[in-house]
Order: structure tokens, then sequence, then C-alpha cells
């Protein structure tokens, strides 16, 4: 079965036409600026050129529609008929409590979804459009939500419950609740496979480091703590986000700065991280060569994102009483050897050794400990849309 995998944001939308059976992307591309002056669609079918076309996109429904006409196109699409779109997975930010896993979309988990909308305002009005645009174009195609919250709904209270009057807990459901969860998921299951050791009985910790970043600590196939709280902007030090601060900051800087909290959370969320910390970029391989050419900033930022990282590490192990693997995983977790090494530098402690020529290997599942590290460290890619479409499959 072909399943269209679906990732549609407030003005852009990323999409995979995923074969089932051989696991292949037969095509791939995105949507941008919806809505906006200057939209265009990107579309590369398997083992074809990137065909960029600009098109208008005045709403996600053109979008989806514009999708659908270059994977059935003539000459470059890569099916003939939309009878050959068996279902559609759909990536829905937040599931709130309602959604411990994925399921089948009806117009009660749309109404399921919308009561999740306050939780994440940016996020889950933009993915319920994509089902509803999905849903006019293709009424009889079968169609899967799946959330990136839902992996971590089996983290424990002590967990998942903050500090807070528990009204709040009661009146709102504030709460930790982690994100990146299909991520987390199928990298701790990748990371057991490749070691030859049961899922079930394993003590994992995923770093999912991109330019969001979270960590979660995996025991016997469940996520018992991940790093991102109510909103992506708790945790580590990220691309723009600031991760953990005293909320006390808040207050001080809105006084001094004589900011609202939307600007106050702007900031948190876009100006902030090592983008914030550096001044250069948030992107790492910008912040790395700024380093290198002696600014300051831009090597601190880089070591305080690995500090942060390394002392999450260092508290998931205490959290599931030890730790059997580390997986590393996303943009920077899968590319950048000196993020991965200084992290692991800090393990030492664990008995962690790593092999630097694995270590130094890039786009494979690799083990990157030496063969008497008494922790296994390795890389795994992500791969969130093959773990959209196999959610999808096993729903239909
Ligand atoms: P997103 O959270 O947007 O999905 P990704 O997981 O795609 O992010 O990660 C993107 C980030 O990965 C970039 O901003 C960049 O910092 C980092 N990155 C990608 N390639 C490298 C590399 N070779 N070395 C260091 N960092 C890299």
């Amino acid at each position: 079965m072909n399943i269209l995998v679906i990732n549609c944001g407030s003005s852009s939308l990323k999409y995979q036409l995923i074969n089932s059976d051989s696991e292949a992307v037969l095509a791939k591309g995105l949507c941008e600026r919806i809505g906006i002056d200057g939209s265009r669609i990107t579309y590369q079918p398997e083992g074809g050129e990137k065909i960029v076309k600009e098109s208008p996109m005045p709403t996600h429904t053109q979008a989806i529609q514009l999708v659908l006409e270059a994977l059935t196109d003539s000459t470059t699409g890569v099916i003939k008929s939309l009878d050959e779109v068996g279902a559609v997975g759909h990536r829905v930010v937040h599931g709130g409590e309602a959604f411990t896993s994925s399921t089948r979309i009806t117009e009660e988990t749309i109404a399921a979804i919308e009561a999740c909308n306050d939780l994440a305002p940016l996020h889950n009005p933009a993915n319920l459009i994509g089902i509803r645009a999905c849903q006019e174009l293709m009424p009889n195609t079968p169609m899967v939500a799946v959330f990136d919250t839902a992996f971590h709904q089996t983290m424990p209270e002590k967990a998942y419950l903050y500090g807070l009057p528990y009204e709040y807990y009661e009146k709102y459901k504030v709460r930790r609740y982690g994100f990146h969860g299909t991520s987390h998921s199928y990298v701790s299951k990748r990371a057991a496979e490749f070691l030859g050791k049961p899922y079930d009985n394993l003590k994992t910790i995923v770093c999912h480091l991109g330019n969001g970043s979270s960590i979660s600590a995996v025991k016997n196939g469940e996520s018992v703590d991940t790093s991102m709280g109510l909103t992506p902007l708790e945790g580590l030090v990220m691309g723009t986000r600031s991760g953990d601060i005293d909320p006390g900051v808040m207050q001080f800087l809105m006084h001094k700065e004589n900011m609202d909290i939307d600007e106050m959370l702007n900031v948190l969320n876009k100006k902030s991280g090592v983008y914030g910390m550096s001044g250069v970029s948030s992107d790492f391989r910008d912040i790395e060569n700024a380093a290198n050419e002696g600014n300051k900033r831009a090597e601190t930022a880089l070591e305080s994102f690995v500090y942060r990282v390394a002392k999450y590490v260092g508290a998931y192990a205490a959290a599931m009483g030890g730790v059997d693997a580390i997986a590393f995983t996303a943009g920077v977790g899968e590319n950048d050897k000196i993020t991965r090494k200084k992290v692991c530098d800090y393990l030492g402690f664990l008995g962690i050794t790593i092999d630097d020529e694995a270590n130094a290997k890039r786009g494979e599942e690799i083990v990157i400990s030496t063969p008497d590290s008494k922790v296994s460290v390795l890389v795994i890619p992500t791969n969130e849309e093959l773990a959209i479409a196999r959610e999808t499959l096993a729903l239909v």
C-alpha cells in the first residue's frame, strides 16, 4: 500500500509518499509560503531530480491539490491515480492526555484534537487544516493521526507533574507532555534492534538534537521522562529556544525591557538558545566555524549546549537506575561528531568510551562506543515519516 505522510504547519507542508511493503520513499517534497505571496512547491520523485515550481497557494487545500497533481503527473508522477494512495498519515503535534497512541481520524477524533488546540495554539490548528484539506480532496481514503506527545503518555505522575498548585493540572491539564515522540519511539526501538537486545528490558536515553532538541528516558519500551514540557520550550538549550530558565527571569526582563508576555515568549522561542548566546546563527555548523575562528561567545554557546545535554543524560540515568544505551539522532545528533564526542567526554564516569573512527562516520546506524564501554552509544538516524507510515499502516 502507498501511504501519504503529511506534516502540515501554519504556512508550510511537508509530504512523503511511502510504499509500505518496501518502505521506499516514492516521492517527497515541501509546500512553502502557503497563504503568502511567492508560494512554491518542491517535488522530488525517487531517484529523480528535485523540481521546484512557483504556484499560488492561497489555502492548504490548494497546496495539497498541487501535491496530489505532482504525484499523479503523467511525466514526473509516481502513481497513475489517487486510488493508489491507500491511506494518509498526519503528524499532529499535541494529543494532550486524550491520545496515548495513534488513531484513525473520525469526526470524534477531530473534535478531540480541537480540544487540545489551547495546548499547542501554533501547531494543532494547522495540523487540523491539513486533515480537513485532505478529507476534502480524498473523502474515501482512510486517515490516521500520529501524535508527537503520545509516546510520552507512559510517564509517571512524578515525572509529568510540575511543582505547581494541583488545581492547575485539574482545571487546565498543565503538566509535562513532551514532544518528538515519534522520533524517540522509533530511535529507541531501532537502538534495541540494532544492539540485538530486548526492547522491553533495556534502559535507553535518546538524544534528539536538532534545531529543536529533546532527550527522553526510555525504560523497558516506555518513555518515563522527557525534557520538553507543556510546550517545546522546556529542557535543553536549542537552536533558538532557551530551554530551562528561572521563570523569575521573565518578570525581570519584562520590566527592564518593557516587554509584554508575547514579546517575552518570542524572545525565549526565537531569539535565544545557541543563536541568542552566540549572536552568530542557530546552525551548529556556523557556530562551530565561528568558534574555530576564535569567537568566544560561539565557543561558550556550544559548551553550554553540550553541558546541558550531559546533565540531562546524568539525570535520566539516575531516573532509570542506570542506562544501557544512549542513542544520538536528528540534525546535530546524526551529523555532529564533535558534539557527540564532547557530550560523551562528560560521561566517562558511567564507563563510557568512544571509538573515534566509528564516531567520524555519517549517515548510517552505528555503535560509536568501544567494545569495552559499559554503556553502548549509538547514532540512529531518525525517520519520523517512516514511523508515521508504519503507524498508519497498522491502523488501516
Ligand atoms: P529540526 O528540528 O528543524 O527538524 P534537524 O533535526 O533537521 O532540525 O536539525 C537541523 C540542525 O542540524 C541544523 O540547524 C544544524 O544546526 C544541524 N546540522 C546539520 N548538519 C550538521 C553538521 N554536519 N554538523 C553540525 N550540525 C549540523
